[in-house]
């Protein structure tokens, strides 16, 4: 079972939280290599995707906020797009784009980021979306503050959190064919019994008209990097090996890090693979393709046949249904076809 736990250091201005995607992570898998049509990903795409999805789960268990969470990275490389998307109830799924070869060894980099032009996206997108209402989104570079490429997703995902929310965190993250997981510890900008509730005594937190939670008081900007607790718990986390967080089970982890801090724990949450995709929504997309161009589909291949990247789902459309979608313009908005 996937698990993802939450957790407070007690009186102190940090909170973590460790997820471990097994089944939800072998599921996605197990999909996208039964997809004859694209066989396995490559093993350095399928950890990247994982370690994504990892990230997605723990971002989105941090906010306060109905709707997905989507993180992607737009890349240079052979690797064109990357998507992971978490919804409020955990429930995840994730698909990469990839155009060219991959070598075994490839590193973020080498992937993404070939001629430092990559970038990451985190948008969160609510769920009931009032007409006009655009998502909130920030972006990042794959590179550092001088341009050096980042190496990791960890760092690119550090760098999004100081910049977007002024909050220093620390974040461990691996995955492999069994496992995604990942570590996350937060300062928080209150301290003591009100950080739960994100009560700012110092600098008011406040959300920006987007939604999207945002902290961004003098005090808290002055705090960044000097809280001594927070560097503490922090230079522990980032001790986790790639190894440790893969192989040992949640409450080994915590106890080895952190068996002289006081946890105050929060209910186990479970998160699982999950797709969003339905005959509808194809549908939609194909009414926002065109019947010119649907009937030239179908004089080529007799039906319009469409899977789905995240789930391997097929849809097929022959020349019957193809009419009822014209005909029967339903009341969906189009959907972008990369994300159905
Ligand atoms: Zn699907």
């Amino acid at each position: 079972m996937s698990e993802l736990h939450k957790f407070l250091f007690d009186g102190l201005p940090v909170r973590g939280s460790i997820v471990r995607l097994t089944d939800a992570w072998t599921d996605m898998l197990a999909r996208r290599q039964a997809n004859t049509a694209t066989g396995a990903w490559p093993p350095p795409v399928a950890e990247l995707l994982g370690e994504m999805a990892a990230a997605g789960v723990l971002m989105q268990s941090n906010i306060k906020f109905n709707g997905a969470l989507v993180l992607q990275i737009f890349g240079d490389g052979p690797v064109k797009v990357a998507v992971a998307e978490v919804q409020h109830d955990l429930s995840l799924r994730a698909t990469a784009k990839v155009v060219g070869d991959v070598g075994v060894n490839a590193r973020l980099p080498d992937m993404v980021n070939h001629t430092n032009k990559g970038r990451c996206a985190i948008t969160l997108d609510p769920k009931d979306r009032f007409p006009g209402q655009q998502p909130y989104q920030g972006v990042v570079p794959l590179h550092g503050e001088r341009g050096e490429k980042l190496g990791r997703l960890s760092e690119v995902l550090e760098h999004y959190m100081l910049q977007s929310e002024q909050l220093d965190t620390r974040l461990v993250l691996a995955a492999d064919s069994k496992v995604a997981a990942g570590l996350l510890i937060q300062r928080l900008p209150v301290t003591g019994e009100g950080n739960l509730a994100g009560a700012d005594q110092h600098g008011g937190s406040q959300r920006t008209k987007e939604g999207a939670p945002s902290f961004r008081g003098q005090a808290n900007e002055d705090a960044i990097g000097r809280n001594e607790d927070y560097n503490r718990i922090a230079t522990l986390a980032a001790s986790l090996t790639r190894e440790e967080l893969l192989e040992l089970d949640v409450e080994t982890v915590l106890r080895r890090l952190f068996w002289e801090e006081k946890l105050l724990r929060f209910d186990l949450q479970t998160p699982r693979f999950a797709c969003t995709c339905s005959r509808e929504r194809v549908a939609n997309m194909i009414r926002a393709l065109g019947q010119e161009e649907a009937q030239s589909i179908l004089a080529d291949h007799g039906e319009i046949d469409v899977g789905c990247d995240f789930c391997g789902q097929q849809y097929r459309f022959d020349a019957v249904d193809a009419t009822r979608i014209f005909t029967d313009p339903g009341d969906q908005p189009p959907v972008s076809p990369t994300v159905q």
